[in-house]
């Protein structure tokens, strides 16, 4: 009998048993939790690389370690497809994890859009997923760092045995120093975001105030230098005129931001050195939709200073409220996508985001269809709620005691945030106590009580127990709990993301009718 690790009397996490270049690697589940198990010829110099304790068998050498940071590096290093790559041009979504233990869900949800599809006698299309992604102001909530994304990403992904590749996308850097701290981590995609350049007040200011603004810029970004003034693009039959009033509201709203994108830029592709890297600029951030003008302004601007990148993030007209579905009329979404995708073909190609993109499943159709699938969709609070509503299942008092403290900490922590969810419209605590039992997980579906625990993800995951006299103790109100539930449940909460995501892929792994111009 060969000595296979399938031969060994112990149970494999089924789908992480792999082969690569002579050498075996699995997960198992033992009493000390999950473990990496290698077995190789003990010639070859594998088992340096990783920390733990190697035996012999038979002509073999058995390994056997734990899932620290160590031995996720030393498996991208081994395994070619566990490494971050470039997703380019295609069609792509990002399933941002806040707790790290997601990413199985997220696979398998893959896989079953694709068996759904094909069920329906569909083929499925291409759709390149990214796990590893996340925002600083994530990061900064939840006490992660980026090596961890990447980290717990990459256990998923060698847990559910997926080769099909992977993005890992730097959300929302605002500094040099962020995208530092997401190379070393490994990270490809870098979203750049320069939200706090942009200059709100432009929309409301007048023709003089605007001139005035604009002379204040560094010479190179004034008006003149763009090469914009009086000009008329047509992009795809729609004419956009760059008057005085229109490229100077657009100067002075985004030129110091697409300045900022610039030198992020700049800094990447030096901080860079041989590691891959693609760029996304998103402007999503901002009270008031990004105009067609706006865009190309900055598509033409970004191009001017040399910026290369593979999708952009406009604020769309209508409302991203986190975790609900589009708040808007459908057809000024599709018009308005419409021409952002043209303005994305002719000065790109490249993709365009939807951030916020979780739950708006009524605007993925005419997203696809008006893109001709050059898009990129970004998701991340929506797992968090599924890992809420798999709590509800498994300790509905735990979840309860969640949801009051939500409530809590919701007019605080909404701030930054576009919600509109309202405490009086979420149901009571004292009401939802006198619900059956099998049932409190509908709060998830009411759209103001599923705002509130969405948006208070940092507090509740940060919260100490107030007995704790160590401030320095990491003795959590809920975070243990929650990870603990999860982590013993790792299939329930699978199968709610599985559920759930698979809703938001199929429409982008769906036929489209190719509306763009070659
Ligand atoms: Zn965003």
């Amino acid at each position: 009998m060969p000595n296979n690790l399938t031969n060994l009397n112990i149970a494999f996490l089924p789908r992480s048993l792999v082969s690569y270049a002579g050498v075996e690697y699995g997960l198992i589940n033992s009493q000390a939790g999950i473990k990496l198990v290698i077995r190789a010829s003990p010639t070859l110099p594998v088992f340096d690389l990783f920390e733990g304790e190697h035996v012999g068998w038979n002509d073999q050498t058995l390994f056997i370690g734990p899932l620290n940071p160590h031995n996720a590096a030393a498996l991208r290093a081994q395994i070619p497809w566990l490494r971050p790559t470039l997703l380019s041009l295609r069609t792509s979504a990002g399933m941002g994890d806040r707790l790290g233990l997601a990413t199985p869900g997220h696979v398998r949800a893959i896989r079953s859009a694709r068996t759904e599809l094909a069920e329906a006698k569909i083929v499925p299309g291409d759709l390149a997923p990214i796990f590893a992604q996340q925002s600083i102001r994530e990061m900064t909530r939840t006490g992660r760092t980026p090596q961890q994304v990447m980290d717990d990403a990459t256990w998923g992904i060698f847990a559910e045995g997926w080769q099909g590749g992977v993005g890992a996308d730097a959300d929302h850097l605002k500094t040099p120093a962020d995208i530092d701290l997401c190379l070393a981590a490994g990270f490809s995609f870098f979203t750049i975001d320069p939200g706090e350049y942009v200059d709100a007040s432009a929309e409301t200011a007048s023709l003089s105030i605007l001139r005035e603004l604009a002379e204040k810029l560094p010479v190179d970004l004034q008006p003149r230098a763009t090469g914009l003034l009086n000009q008329r693009f047509n992009i795809e039959g729609r004419s956009l005129y760059f008057d005085e009033p229109t490229l100077l509201k657009a100067v002075v709203k985004y030129g110091r931001a697409v300045s900022h994108v610039s030198a992020m830029y700049q800094h990447l592709i030096h901080a860079a050195g041989q590691q891959p890297y693609e760029l996304e600029v998103s402007v999503d951030e901002t009270e008031q939709p990004t105009t067609h003008a706006e865009h190309l302004y900055i598509a033409s601007e970004l191009r001017r200073l040399g910026v290369e990148w593979i999708s952009l993030a406009p604020r769309f007209i209508g409302r991203f409220e986190k975790g609900a579905d589009y708040i808007g009329d459908l057809t000024d979404f599709e018009v308005d996508i419409a021409g952002h995708a043209a303005i994305a073909r002719q000065f790109g190609p490249y993709k365009l985001s939807l951030h916020s993109g979780s739950d708006k499943f009524s605007i993925y159709p005419a997203a696809m269809q008006q893109t001709g699938g050059l898009i990129h969709l970004k998701t991340a609070g929506t797992s968090y709620l599924e890992a809420l509503r798999t709590i509800a299942v498994l300790d509905v008092d735990l979840f309860d005691e969640i949801y009051a403290f939500a409530r809590g900490r919701y007019e605080t922590d909404r701030s930054s945030y576009h919600v509109s969810a309202e405490l009086v419209q979420a149901p009571l605590p004292q009401e939802v106590a006198n619900w059956p039992r099998d049932t409190h997980s509908a709060l998830l579906d009411q759209f103001d009580a599923r705002e509130i625990l969405h948006v208070t993800y940092g507090s509740i995951l940060t919260e100490r127990n107030s007995s704790s006299d160590n401030p320095l103790a990491e003795d959590w109100r809920f975070y243990d709990r929650i990870m603990a539930l999860l982590k013993t449940n790792p299939d329930a909460y699978a199968a709610n993301l599985e559920r759930h995501f698979a809703r938001h892929l199929k429409p982008f792994m769906s036929p489209i009718i190719h509306n763009r111009i070659d």
